[in-house]
C-alpha cells in the first residue's frame, strides 16, 4: 500500500511485511508507536512468525488492516531503510507484472550479499607511523636495540600506512615485532574498513571527452534536454558499430553527474569485458562501481554500500545492476538493448530493458537504449511515439564498415564432398597471415562435431536425461550433453545395431580449430568457448594476448561476437550461418540479423578496411541479405510487418506457462487440466490460448516439459485469471508450474 493511503497526521499503524521464510504472501503487523518513526517502506524488521522470530521487509504501510488481532513488529534493523522506497515500488510493480512472488521481487532488488546477515565489511588492521618514528635519535636507538623492529619500521616509513599483514610479510617479521613497535610508540595500529575493490591492482589511463561529430552532438542533445527537464523519457540510440555510441554515453553520464545526479549503465554480461570497464573507468575513475557475476559476495557487498553512500555515482554492470541503490537517479543506459540475455530466466522473469524503462519512469530519469541493431520491440515503440530516436549512421573514426561477402556453400565441394571452409575463406585467411593481420572465426556451436551417427542404422546417441543428441568432444574423447552436462565415453559399437563405426555429423569449434591448424600449421590459433574458458582469467588472458598480437586466428562462439575492439582484425569468418538462421522461433530471423551484424562489427576497426565472409547454404535468406547490405531499415520494416500480420510481439504479449515433472503422463494431464481451467476464466476477446504441447526440447534432466502459450493484449488480461485458477487448483506435488511473461526463449 503506498504511503499516500495514510491521512496526513496519522503515523502508520500497520506494516505489510514479506517474511523471509514464506512465499508470495504479505503479512500485516501492528506498528508499535515507539517504532513508528524508524519504520519505513523498505525497512528490514524482526517479526514474530509462528513460534519464532523471522526477518522480513516492509513492503507497504497502511492506516488499518482487514485482519484483527495483529501481532506487532518487534524490531527495526536500521534507521534508514535497506531498500529504497522507490526501488520497493519497482519490486512491487515487477511482482505484479510478471506474476511473481513479491518476495522474489524483493530478493531481486536487494543482493543476497547485503541481505544475508554476517556478510559485513571486512575489517583490517592498518599500521600508521607516529611522529616519533621520524625522529633520527629514536631510530638510531631502535636500530641498536631491536634491529628487526627497525627494519620493519623502515619499510613502513617508505610509504604512509600499511596493512599490518602486508608489513609482516614485507619485513619478514612476526606480529609480535609489529606489536613491539606499537608498544614503544613508533606506530599506531587502527582497525578500518577495507573496500574490496574488484578493480584493485589495475591501472587505468584517464581519458578526456572527445570532440563530438554532428550526429553525436544531436544525439547527446536529445539526452541532455531530458536530463535538464528532469523528466522521464526514453531515447533509442541507433548507431552502427563503431559510430561512437559509447562516447555519447560517456558525455551523457558526465552531464548527469554535473547536474548532481547518478547513473546506471547496463551491458550484457558477456560484453562486460575489461575493455568495456576500462572505457568507463578511464573517464570516471574511482567514482565508478562495477557489478558483475564474477564478484565475490564480499566485493558485491562493498560495492553496494559504496553506491548507497554516494561514493560511487556511476554503476556499470550486467542485468542486476539495474537495481543499484543510487541516490538520485538521472540516467540509465542500456547498451546492446536488443540482447536476449537481458531477460532473466528465473523468477521473477523480468526483462532488464523493460524494467529500466519502468525504473526511469518511476524515478523521473532518462533512459538511453543503445544498439547497432535495435530490437523490433524498441523500434515499434519509436514508431508509436513512446521513444525518441537518435541515429548515428557514420563510423566515428571515419573507418568504412566492413564489406560482407556471402558464400553459397552448396557450390563449395572438394572431390564431390562438402567442405568446412570455402575457397574464399581459406584464401582470405592466408592473405591476412602473410600481412600479419588477425582473423576471427565464428561458430555458434562448441564441441568437435555436432553428434555421432551410426552409418548402418542411423542411430544417434542421445542424453539419457534430456531429449537432445550428445555432442562429440574429441580431445576428451567424450560425448556430452550441452543441457545438463552429462558425459559418457563414445560407445565402441552402436547400441542399436552393433555396427563398429561412427560417422561424425556437423561441426563444432573444436573441429574448426583442428582443421585450421592442419591448413595453417604456422599460424598461432586459439579457441574461445565455454569449454576452454572456464575461468574469467582465462578469458582475460586470451583477449590480452590476442590484443598484443600473440594470436593470429581466434576461433569462438558468441563469446567473441560482442563488444570487442581489436584494430588489427581485418577478416571475420562466419563458418555456418545456418545454425543461427533456422531455429524454431519467431525471433530467429531477427537474432540472426543481429548476430551477423555484431560479428561483422569486429572487423575493420583499425586502419585497414575489414572484410566479413559468411558461409551459408541459404544465401538468399532475408536476414543474410540484409546483414550483407547493412540494410537495417529494410529488414526492420519487413520484420515489423511480419510480426503484425502473424500477431507476434510486440503486437501482443507472449506468455508461456511451463509445466515440468518427472512423470510424463502426469505433466501432460496437469497441463490439459490447467488449460481447460484457463479457457473458462480468460476472456477470449483479448487472450488467445494455444492448447498444451510438448516443449521443443521435450525432456531436460529427466523432467518432461509441456507448455501452454498465450497471447494477450494486456498482460493482466492473462495473469489475473491465471492467478485465480492456480489458487483454486491442486497441483500434483511433482509438477512444477512456471510462468514466463513476455517470454524471450520458447524452449
Ligand atoms: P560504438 O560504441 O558505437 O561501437 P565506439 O564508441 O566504440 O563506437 O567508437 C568507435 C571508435 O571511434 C572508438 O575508438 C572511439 O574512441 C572513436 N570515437 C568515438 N567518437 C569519436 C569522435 N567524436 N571523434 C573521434 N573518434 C571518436
Ligand atoms: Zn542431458
Amino acid at each position: 500500500m503506498p504511503a499516500s493511503s495514510l491521512t496526513p497526521d496519522s503515523r502508520p499503524k500497520v506494516a505489510r511485511v514479506v517474511v523471509d521464510v514464506s512465499l508470495d504472501k504479505v503479512f500485516d503487523y501492528a506498528v508499535p508507536s515507539e517504532l513508528a518513526d524508524r519504520l519505513h517502506v523498505g525497512s528490514q524488521v524482526t517479526v514474530p512468525f509462528g513460534r519464532r522470530d523471522a526477518e522480513g521487509f516492509v513492503v507497504g504501510l497502511a492506516a488499518s488492516s482487514a485482519f484483527a488481532d495483529l501481532k506487532s513488529v518487534k524490531a527495526v534493523k536500521d534507521d534508514r531503510p535497506l531498500v529504497d522506497p522507490k526501488l520497493m515500488r519497482l519490486a512491487e510493480w515487477m511482482a505484479g507484472y510478471y506474476a511473481a512472488p513479491i518476495e522474489a521481487a524483493v530478493r531481486t532488488v536487494l543482493p543476497g550479499a547485503v541481505r544475508r546477515k554476517g556478510s559485513g565489511f571486512r575489517k583490517q588492521l592498518f599500521a600508521y607511523p607516529t611522529e616519533k618514528a621520524g625522529e633520527e635519535a629514536a631510530q638510531a636507538d631502535l636500530r641498536k636495540r631491536a634491529p628487526r623492529q627497525a627494519a620493519a619500521l623502515d619499510i613502513l616509513l617508505s610509504g604512509s600506512e600499511m596493512l599490518v599483514s602486508d608489513l609482516v610479510r614485507a619485513a619478514r617479521v612476526t606480529h609480535a615485532t609489529v606489536r613491539g613497535l606499537e608498544a614503544s610508540g613508533f606506530l599506531r595500529i587502527e582497525e578500518s574498513v577495507l573496500g574490496r575493490d574488484p578493480l584493485a591492482g589495475q591501472t587505468f589511463l584517464r581519458t578526456k571527452p572527445l570532440r563530438l561529430n554532428e550526429e553525436q552532438k544531436a544525439a547527446l542533445a536529445k539526452i541532455t534536454a531530458g536530463l535538464d527537464r528532469e523528466t522521464a523519457g526514453v531515447v533509442l540510440l541507433h548507431g552502427v558499430t563503431g559510430s561512437g555510441k559509447t562516447e555519447v554515453y560517456l558525455q551523457a553520464l558526465q552531464h548527469t553527474l554535473d547536474t548532481g545526479r547518478d547513473a546506471i549503465v547496463l551491458v550484457p554480461e558477456i560484453a562486460l569485458t575489461p575493455q568495456t570497464v576500462e572505457r568507463f573507468r578511464g573517464r570516471f575513475g574511482e567514482g565508478l562501481a562495477v557489478l558483475h557475476s564474477h564478484l565475490s559476495d564480499g566485493e558485491r557487498h562493498d560495492e553496494w554500500y559504496r553506491i548507497r553512500n554516494g561514493e560511487a555515482r556511476i554503476v556499470v554492470g550486467a542485468r542486476s545492476a539495474l537495481f543499484a541503490p543510487v541516490k538520485r537517479l538521472g540516467l540509465i543506459v542500456v547498451d546492446e538493448e536488443h540482447e536476449g540475455t537481458y531477460k532473466q530466466e528465473e523468477a521473477p522473469r523480468y526483462h532488464a530493458r523493460d524494467m529500466a524503462v519502468m525504473r526511469g519512469h518511476l524515478e523521473g530519469a532518462m533512459v538511453v537504449l543503445g544498439s547497432a541493431t535495435p530490437s523490433v520491440e524498441s523500434m515499434v515503440n519509436v514508431r508509436r511515439g513512446k521513444y525518441e530516436l537518435a541515429r548515428l549512421d557514420l563510423r566515428a573514426d571515419d573507418r568504412r564498415l566492413p564489406v560482407m561477402r556471402v558464400v553459397d556453400m552448396k557450390h563449395e565441394k572438394y572431390e564431390g564432398r562438402p567442405v568446412l571452409f570455402s575457397n574464399d575463406l581459406v584464401e582470405g585467411i592466408r592473405l591476412r597471415l602473410t600481412r600479419a593481420e588477425q582473423v576471427i572465426l565464428f561458430l555458434n556451436r562448441r564441441g568437435y562435431s555436432h553428434n555421432l551417427c551410426c552409418p548402418e542404422c542411423g542411430h544417434i546417441p542421445e542424453c539419457p536425461d534430456c531429449s537432445v543428441s550428445l555432442t562429440f568432444h574429441k580431445r576428451l574423447g567424450y560425448l556430452r550433453c550441452h543441457l545438463c552436462g552429462h558425459a559418457e565415453r563414445v560407445p565402441e559399437s552402436c547400441p542399436s545395431c552393433s555396427a563398429k563405426d561412427w560417422k561424425y555429423v556437423g561441426t563444432g569449434t573444436e573441429k574448426i580449430e583442428s582443421t585450421i591448424c592442419k591448413l595453417f600449421p604456422q599460424a598461432r590459433v586459439k579457441r574461445m568457448d565455454s569449454d576452454t574458458m572456464t575461468s574469467k582469467h582465462a578469458y582475460q588472458h586470451v583477449l590480452g594476448s590476442f590484443r598484443k598480437g600473440e594470436i593470429d586466428i581466434l576461433i569462438g562462439t558468441q563469446m567473441i561476437a560482442k563488444g570487442l575492439h581489436f584494430p588489427n582484425v581485418t577478416l571475420v569468418g562466419v563458418i555456418n550461418a545456418d545454425g543461427t538462421l533456422h531455429m524454431p522461433d519467431f525471433r530467429s530471423g531477427e537474432r540472426a540479423f543481429q548476430l551477423f551484424t555484431q560479428v561483422a562489427g569486429r572487423a575493420g576497426r583499425g586502419d585497414v578496411a575489414g572484410e566479413v565472409i559468411l558461409q551459408t547454404y541459404t544465401p538468399t535468406h532475408p536476414a543474410v541479405q540484409a546483414a550483407r547490405r547493412g540494410a537495417y531499415d529494410t529488414f526492420i520494416d519487413q520484420e515489423i510487418e511480419f510480426r503484425r500480420e502473424l500477431e507476434y510481439p510486440p503486437f501482443t504479449h507472449m506468455i508461456c506457462v511451463h509445466l515440468r515433472g518427472p512423470d510424463e503422463r502426469q505433466v501432460e494431464f496437469t497441463a490439459e487440466q490447467l488449460f481447460r481451467e484457463l479457457e473458462r476464466f480468460v476472456d477470449e476477446n483479448n487472450v488467445r490460448l494455444a492448447p498444451p504441447a510438448a516443449a521443443a526440447i521435450a525432456k531436460i534432466q529427466r523432467n518432461f516439459r509441456f507448455q501452454i502459450l498465450a497471447r494477450a493484449d494486456r498482460v493482466s488480461d492473462f495473469t489475473r485469471p491465471y492467478r485465480h485458477v492456480l489458487k483454486h487448483m491442486t497441483l500434483p506435488g511433482k509438477v512444477q508450474v512456471i510462468l514466463d511473461v513476455d517470454a524471450v526463449s520458447l524452449f
